[in-house]
């Protein structure tokens, strides 16, 4: 048999909640709500279907392997230089070529305990020990969930490598702003790599969300990734990418397959970047419906933990299992949360109206 590397003996692969592929063919994907995966249920502007068939001559070809236009619209959008910028399949992949590359048997990577799923993945392929560090308690004043910075900083020992934080953070909601920020980056020493995962950060409006793109220039231990999956809806071509010093993404670059991102894909992202007023429309419709969704929980009764992203986590306390399987029955797909040790808690992605107004029916049904 295989014999598989310590550090992935013990995993289990990523598990997306739900076997969405046979729920699509039970119910069709027309009747199937769902509020699973923190989509954009507006889907991308439409100039990235035009860029998507305009590429439809060329499949054939390989991809332009460096990803250079992409590279050069962001680099402009984002003030910085292009070797500061690279490209993913997804920043799924980043995340797990970062602890590919700086940690491995005999390290730590320190994340929180509510932290997005693929750092505890990413830091077991590698061998390297994961320092899980608890999470702002359920009851805390502001931010219940949130990332203890003040922990992860006194977390870290001369054998960590790398410190993975998500802000905003999924599954939680949760995020901070500068001050926090700031205070927790003079902490860290400046030989590990602090990964910011910033996948929602587009729809951080809150005055004290920041995010640590400004910080890149000043501490070239500092990483940011973010996607193309959430705010821009592309989430169908995996593409995400990462920020950092030039030294660092050219060490990233030599573990990265040649064409890990595909041409349809790069056209698609480009022309999303050019429609910044779809961006802000679907921003703005993300935001009225996490109100109104918010609020309507809230009404029935349940716990709604602050988010900052296009998904709410939420507390339905001992009957969680029996509440998650109804909606399923009914159609309506959202995530449990088990796996991440809050088996009382469902995250519910916003919906249109239409789909959101789905849910309650459904879930006024079960508690009726
Ligand atoms: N980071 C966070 C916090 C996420 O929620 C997700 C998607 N669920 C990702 C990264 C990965 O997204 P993608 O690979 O689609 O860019």
């Amino acid at each position: 048999a295989a014999r598989a590397s310590r550090g992935i003996q013990g995993l289990r692969a990523y598990d997306p909640g739900h076997d969405l592929v046979a729920f699509r063919r039970r119910f069709g994907v027309d009747n199937l709500v769902e509020l699973g995966s923190n989509e954009n249920p507006y889907g991308p502007s439409p100039a990235a279907r035009m860029a998507v068939l305009d590429q439809l001559h060329s499949l054939h070809r390989y991809p332009d392997p460096l990803g250079l236009d992409l590279k050069r619209a962001l680099a402009a959008k984002l003030g910085l230089d292009v070797s500061r910028i690279l490209l993913g399949n997804g920043s799924h992949e980043l995340l797990m070529q970062l602890a590919q590359v700086f940690a491995g048997e005999g390290t730590d990577v320190v994340f929180s305990r509510y932290g997005f799923a693929v750092f505890a993945l990413a830091t077991q392929c590698t061998g390297a020990r994961a320092r899980v560090v608890d999470a702002l308690p359920r009851d805390h004043a502001t931010m219940p969930l949130g990332h203890d910075l003040d922990a992860l900083a006194a977390a870290v020992t001369p054998a960590t490598r790398l410190v993975y934080v998500a802000n905003p953070n999924n599954p939680t909601g949760t995020w901070f702003g500068r001050e926090a920020l700031e205070a927790f980056v003079a902490r860290v020493p400046d030989d590990v790599i602090v990964v910011f995962d910033e996948a929602y950060a587009e729809m951080a409006e809150a005055r004290d969300y920041a995010s640590a793109v400004p910080l890149l220039a000043r501490h070239p231990n500092l990483v940011v990734t973010r996607t193309f999956s959430k705010a821009y809806g592309l989430a169908g071509l995996r593409v995400g990418y990462l920020l950092g010093a030039p030294g660092l993404v050219a060490v990233m670059e030599r573990v990265r397959e040649s064409f890990n991102v595909n041409g349809p894909a790069l056209a698609a992202c480009e022309a999303v970047l050019d429609d910044a007023a779809h961006l802000q429309w679907s921003l703005e419709q993300n935001r009225i419906e996490r109100g109104w969704l918010r609020d309507a929980l809230a009404q029935r009764g349940f716990r709604v933990f602050p988010s900052q992203t296009n998904f709410v986590l939420v507390e339905f306390g001992a009957n969680t299992t029996l509440i998650e399987a109804a909606l399923i029955a009914q159609g309506v797909v959202v995530r449990p949360m088990g796996g991440y040790g809050l088996g009382d808690c469902l995250r519910i992605t916003v919906g249109t109206r239409d789909e959101n107004e789905r849910l309650l029916a459904a879930l006024d049904k079960v508690i009726a």
